[in-house]
């Protein structure tokens, strides 16, 4: 399953994503966006470059041809990636130049330029000497609006994801045994994600028991018992760099009879929480809808985080599902549905999805069952 999965877009799709984010970048009057290695660039080229203390950089211009400035030994590897067959101008900076200055030299000394989120402090304070008259701000205004909505070859990424990390959640009933340790399933877990195509492991959280009632718990050598409900939530980056994160809930041997009462409540709501997914729909309705289910069988108290989150090439990205965030949900967006449920020292649950907003309602890339699975 996990063959011929690409490295990065089609370079129609990165092209037309440049050619998008310069007509942004001329909508709110910057002069250009500073993008250095990391979710932003590799969405804007396809460049996977490491972030490194010496710079390199994108300029996104709101004029004229785009600049990919590097440091003189990674032009070959730029050249190499994506930025080669797009033809944007490389251009390179010896280890005695200052690049900060090279790239302030092709820009207006007035105006504002907008630098990417992650950006590193040391970075935006160098910019800040290069071009002192020049106002720094966000690069997100401008990108998160173009990330948020999803091409179909994204939607695409995000289902063979969602398809590798099933097949790490179908495998994890047999590792799941009392008398083993969270820690060592844990490890069956990553080598798994590992080996049904992605790249990366970014976390396997193994939260059994009273653990389970910790969302961020990872792993413990706690030893896993009989009756034990287990929290497995994981996930991890593919080739392209697009994410899977999902959850289920399992129990080892038997559940408890309060905590079985509490996980269908916990299913009703994530299941409601996807059916309400269309385009329109505000992403804090989603979260109301998941919660208000919660909340009416008398367990509000105990579901303590918001609803969801966006996910593509991070794992944590806009648009946020959570009271607050009027955010219209529309076609390609893409988000995780994770209600949960915790009570405090004893034991929890939380079932999570990422489902995509069609034009007709939503897809869920995530199918494994819902229903509670004993081991
Ligand atoms: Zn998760
Ligand atoms: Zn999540």
């Amino acid at each position: 399953m996990t063959q011929n999965i690409p490295t990065h877009p089609p370079i129609a799709d990165l092209a037309d994503r440049l050619a998008r984010a310069q007509e942004a970048v001329r909508a709110v009057g910057a002069n250009a966006l500073l993008v250095t290695p990391g979710p932003d660039l590799r969405y804007l080229t396809g460049y996977d470059a490491v972030p490194l203390e010496r710079l390199t950089c994108l300029m996104l211009m709101a004029e004229g041809d785009h600049v990919m400035m590097v440091p003189r030994l990674e032009v070959e590897a730029a050249k190499a990636s994506p930025i080669g067959e797009l033809g944007l101008i490389v251009a390179f900076w010896d280890e005695t130049d200052n690049p900060y200055r090279r790239v302030a030299r092709l820009l207006p000394d007035r105006g504002w330029v907008g630098l990417d989120n992650h950006m590193w402090a040391e970075k935006v304070l160098h910019f800040r000497d290069a071009m002192p008259e020049v106002i720094q701000g966000l690069a997100g205004v401008v990108l998160e609006d173009l990330r948020m909505r999803k091409s179909a070859d994204e939607v695409d990424a995000l289902r063979r994801a969602g398809a590798a990390i099933d097949a790490v959640h179908e495998q994890v009933p047999q590792w799941l045994r009392a008398g083993r340790t969270e820690r060592e399933v844990a490890r069956d877990i990553s080598e798994a994600i590992i080996a049904v195509g992605h790249t990366r492991v970014d976390f396997v959280i193994v939260a059994s028991g009273p653990n389970g009632a910790s969302p961020h718990h990872e792993v413990s050598d706690r030893v896993i018992e009989v009756g034990d409900p287990v929290v497995v939530d994981i996930g991890g980056t593919m080739p392209d760099g697009y994410c899977s994160d999902e959850t289920r809930t399992y129990a080892v041997g038997s559940a408890p009879v309060d905590f079985v009462e509490y996980y269908e409540v916990l299913q009703t709501a994530q299941e409601a929480a996807c059916q309400h997914v269309r385009p329109g729909v505000s992403a804090e309705s989603i979260d109301a809808v998941a919660r208000s289910i919660i909340a009416e069988a008398g367990y509000g108290d105990l579901f303590i985080h918001r609803t969801g989150h966006g996910i593509g090439l991070e794992t944590h990205e806009e648009p946020y599902i959570v009271a607050g965030n009027d955010e219209p949900i529309a076609p390609g967006m893409a988000f995780s549905i994770e209600p949960g449920i915790y009570r405090e020292g004893v034991h929890g649950a939380r079932i999570e999805d990422i489902v995509v907003c069609t034009e007709a309602g939503f897809e869920r890339v995530n199918h494994r069952p819902r229903d509670l699975i004993i081991t």
